[in-house]
């Protein structure tokens, strides 16, 4: 407690009083502006040294990313945190702005702490840090109505950027601003707990709160226990004691919950598929659209209140789990990615819902779902919640990044991961890959024709190198960010996301008239050649009635052809 809070605390009523949120004030019908936000925490800072409210570089708007750090010791710096005795917990609000309950929570959370006896003890081994409003764009972008289907607040803002981004899938390709100052902070910090709050959409049921925690398959085996084994059933049982039973996030299978639900996978894209390439277990709060916004507000509140109070409980085993999955990694050989739900294994869970019913609809005049309020229910349901990865990937000793790749250097930097500049030009016997089929998306999908379904085929190859391009060794604790953006085939990786676009079409060719001769050649002179262009003909009758594409067929085959088509250009070095 500084000395402005004694004296408030001496001689006015109740300081708490004169730190009521626009939330509160508003008898829970409002969320606060992001300038009343960002006001709010700046006012409790001067209340107390325990808030500081930073700045981490800025985003699509010019205005900086604000962070708050909440912790005992006043601590403003990272290199303050004593990590033998602290652990550090991260909440982002507002990455969608219409789901705006993690803000007015969090305000009133960091409120507590500082101001709150009772309270006080959670940061003993815990420092906070809260990011009180991620998209500050969409923040600004306020209106009644942008969630249709929401219960509350009365103004909110909305789930895009300026450049209209969902900043919960810009967390490899980084085309936001915001994506970068995040990342800076996440490096910075290195949290080990990290939650990302929303407000859901979807079906009707009886829960206020439902969570993602991360998938358990993609984390570190050592994470995943305890995450499976102690966290979750901890936070579910915390949240029954403060009234707030939960459910795992209701990502039905069918039309309605009864039939099963399914874990929602949050790929490197999402937030805390993103923290769970470091090591960070995540938790995405989804308080239920339907239900009031004070009544989600509270919910939110109580399910920091108990991750905290784990943390703080734990902290110990939270350090040493965090540092030995950074070691495990740094070691690891195979790394798994571009997973999906198997759905031979199942559990079942009990699940309080309402009955699905149907009715023609006064609109259309066809069946509609509605679900039934008079009619809940407790059903053991379905719970799909195994996923299995489709791609296994050695690892190579380094990756070597062509130089050009600027952005992408830049992003790797940003998130921790060490290279080294190769001093002289030099040629290197490689793993190279080749693209060998992709598809992309019909429709830019957050501002990119995505590649997916890629395959490849991998080959060994002499390849020039020139001073200056970037070598990253695979034996770093952000070896899983390494693998996972920098392989191909990765479904949210860099060249998913477009980054080497340019590998992908062909700079030169031929004349036909030219190359018959030239083509009749070869065929005579290579018999290799001659034997699979007549496998071709045998196999594929299209090839037989398309003189042209016999003949692109002996070019693509023959010396004339240029082997960077399709060739992936950040490559391999599996030996030295
Ligand atoms: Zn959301």
């Amino acid at each position: 407690m500084n000395f402005l809070l004694l004296l408030s605390s001496l001689f006015l009523t109740n300081p708490i009083d004169s730190l009521k949120t626009p939330f509160e004030k508003s008898g829970g019908k409002q969320s606060a502006t992001y300038q009343e936000c960002i006001a709010y925490y700046k006012q409790l800072s001067s209340f107390s040294n325990e808030v500081k409210v930073l700045q981490y570089g800025t985003t699509s708007i010019g205005k900086p990313l604000n962070l708050v750090v909440v912790s005992k010791e006043a601590i403003s710096k990272s290199s303050e945190v004593n990590r033998n005795n602290k652990a550090v917990l991260i909440i982002n609000n507002a990455i969608h702005p219409g789901e705006p309950d993690g803000v007015d929570a969090c305000m009133m959370l960091a409120r507590d702490l500082v101001m709150k006896k009772e309270m006080q003890p959670l940061l003993e081994h815990v420092v906070l840090l809260i990011i009180p409003v991620y998209n500050i764009s969409g923040a600004l972008n306020r209106s009644c109505c942008s969630r249709a289907n929401q219960d509350g607040p009365e103004e909110s803002g909305f789930r895009g950027t300026i450049q209209n981004l969902d900043l919960n899938r810009d967390f490899i390709k980084n085309d936001a601003a915001e994506t970068f100052s995040f990342e800076n902070i996440f490096t910075e910090w290195k949290p080990d707990w990290f939650v990302d709050t929303h407000v859901s959409d979807g079906a009707d049921y009886q829960y206020t709160m439902t969570y993602i925690a991360t998938q358990h398959n993609k984390l570190q085996p050592l994470l995943a226990d305890y995450e499976q084994k102690i966290l979750v059933p901890y936070m579910n049982a915390e949240m029954i004691k403060k009234n707030f039973e939960m459910s795992p996030y209701v990502n039905e299978i069918k039309e309605s919950p009864d039939s099963g639900i399914v874990e929602f996978l949050e790929s490197p894209k999402f937030s805390t598929g993103y923290a769970s390439l470091f090591n960070c277990i995540g938790f995405v709060t989804e308080t239920h659209m339907l239900k009031p916004f004070a009544q989600r507000v509270h919910s939110t509140y109580a399910f920091l209140n108990c991750w905290m109070q784990k943390a703080n409980d734990d902290y110990k085993q939270i350090r040493l789990l965090h540092q030995k999955a950074d070691d495990a990694v740094k070691q690891q050989q195979l790394f798994e990615m571009n997973y999906k739900p198997d759905f031979t294994s199942v559990t079942t869970i009990p699940f309080k819902g309402y009955e699905a019913e149907h009715k023609p609809s006064d609109v259309t005049g066809a069946p509609r779902l509605f679900y039934n309020r008079d009619k809940p229910f407790t059903k053991q349901i379905p719970f799909f919640n195994t996923f299995i990865p489709t791609e296994e990937i050695q690892k190579p000793i380094a990756y070597i990044i062509p130089q050009y790749s600027k952005k992408l250097i830049s992003i790797s930097q940003n998130n921790g991961v060490l290279m080294q500049e190769i001093s002289k030009d030099t040629v290197m016997k490689v793993e190279v890959y080749y693209i060998t089929d992709y598809k992309s998306t019909d429709h830019p999908y957050e501002s990119h024709y995505m590649h997916h379904s890629v395959t490849v085929m991998k080959d060994t190859q002499m390849i020039r190198l020139y001073a200056g391009d970037v070598m990253v060794k695979v034996n770093q604790p952000t070896n899983k960010f390494i693998v996972e953006t920098l392989e191909p085939q990765s479904s949210d990786g860099f060249f998913a996301w477009n980054y080497f676009d340019g590998v992908l079409a062909q700079k030169e060719y031929f004349s036909d008239y030219v190359w018959e001769d030239k083509a009749f050649q070869l065929l005579q002179s290579d018999a290799q050649l001659k034997n699979l262009f007549e496998q071709e003909k045998k196999n594929n009758p299209d090839f037989i009635k398309t003189p042209a594409m016999q003949l692109d067929f002996i070019y693509k085959h023959s010396q004339y052809f240029e082997n960077s088509y399709n060739r992936y250009p950040v490559v391999r070095v599996v030996n030295f």
